[in-house]
C-alpha cells in the first residue's frame, strides 16, 4: 500500500516538485493539498503522514495538529524562530519527526563523506569549502556550507576562530588546521558544493552539483516512507539514509 501523505504548501516551488515526483513513485499517495487559507484539519483524517514545505508560520501549529492526530511529520521548511523550533520539538515526544534543512540525497551523503575524509586526513592536509550559488541568492555562505564547515571543525575539534571567510591582500602563510570557506555568485547555479583536503602529494576534492529542486523533493519523499514506520522522536536524513 502507498504511504498517503498530506501535503502542505501545495502551491509552492517545492510543493509541485514534490507532486510531480509523486507520480513517479508508486510508494507514495498525496492523498490532500492543503495551503494558505485552507484547514489541515479538515484534510488529515486520511493521511499516514504530513509533508511541510511551506513558512515558517505555519509549522508549529501543523506539528501541534499532527501530534493531537498521531500523524508522523516531515518538515521541509526553514527559517523558523528559536521560540517556533521549541514548539515543534515537543511534539516530537509523542509522533516521529523528521526535519532537515537539505533533503538532497547526494547532499547529506557529501556530509557523511566530509566528515569521514575529515577524520581519516589528519591536520596536513588543508580544508577549502568552495559553494557556488546564482545571481540572486542573498545569504553567503550558503547553509549547506555553513554545515559542512561544522561538520570539518567538529571532526577536527577546531573552533570558528580557525575558519577563514575568503582571502583578499596579504594574508601571509595559512595557518596549520585553518578551514577555507569561499562563496561564489554567477548566473543561474542552482547550488554546488567541494570539500578539498590538499596535502603536500595529493588533493581529494569532494563534489556535489544541483541541478533541479526535484532532488529535494525525492529525498522528502523517501523521508516520509521511513518515517511513516518510526518511533515518536527527532530524526535528520542522516536516519532515513542511515548515515551514522
Ligand atoms: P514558496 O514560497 O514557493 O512556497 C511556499 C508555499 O507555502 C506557498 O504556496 C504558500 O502559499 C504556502 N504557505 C504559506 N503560508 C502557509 C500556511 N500558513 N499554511 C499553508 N501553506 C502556506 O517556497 P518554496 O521554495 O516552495 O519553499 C518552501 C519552504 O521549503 C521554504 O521554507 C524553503 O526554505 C524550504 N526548502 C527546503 C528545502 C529542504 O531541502 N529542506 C529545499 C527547498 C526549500
Amino acid at each position: 500500500m502507498p504511504v498517503k501523505i498530506l501535503l502542505n504548501g501545495y502551491k509552492g516551488r517545492m510543493g509541485q516538485a514534490i507532486m510531480s515526483a509523486a507520480k513517479d513513485d508508486a510508494d507514495c499517495d498525496i492523498c490532500a493539498l492543503c495551503d494558505m487559507g485552507d484547514n489541515p484539519e479538515s484534510l488529515i483524517g486520511n493521511a499516514d503522514v504530513v509533508v511541510d514545505f511551506s513558512f515558517r508560520d505555519a509549522t508549529p501549529k501543523l506539528a501541534d495538529l499532527c501530534a493531537k492526530t498521531s500523524k508522523p511529520l516531515v518538515i521541509g521548511t526553514t527559517g523558523h524562530s528559536a521560540e517556533q523550533r521549541d514548539s515543534i520539538l515537543k511534539c516530537a515526544k509523542t509522533i516521529p519527526i523528521v526535519w532537515a534543512g537539505n533533503y538532497s540525497v547526494g547532499v547529506n551523503l557529501l556530509n557523511y563523506l566530509t566528515k569521514i575524509a575529515a577524520s581519516v586526513l589528519g591536520d596536513s592536509y588543508d580544508v577549502e569549502i568552495v559553494e557556488m550559488h546564482h545571481k540572486f541568492k542573498k545569504d553567503a555562505p550558503s547553509g549547506t556550507a555553513e554545515k559542512l564547515k561544522e561538520i570539518v571543525c567538529k571532526a577536527r575539534n577546531v573552533g570558528e576562530n580557525m575558519v577563514c571567510y575568503g582571502r583578499h591582500g596579504q594574508v601571509g602563510e595559512r595557518p596549520v588546521g585553518e578551514v577555507g570557506v569561499h562563496a561564489l555568485r554567477g548566473g543561474g547555479v542552482v547550488g554546488d558544493h567541494t570539500v578539498i583536503f590538499a596535502s603536500d602529494g595529493e588533493r581529494l576534492e569532494l563534489v556535489h552539483k544541483a541541478a533541479d529542486r526535484k532532488i529535494f523533493a525525492v529525498g522528502a519523499l523517501r523521508a516520509a516512507k521511513w518515517v511513516s514506520a518510526a518511533e515518536p522522536g527527532l530524526y535528520g536524513m542522516e536516519d532515513v539514509l542511515n548515515l551514522k
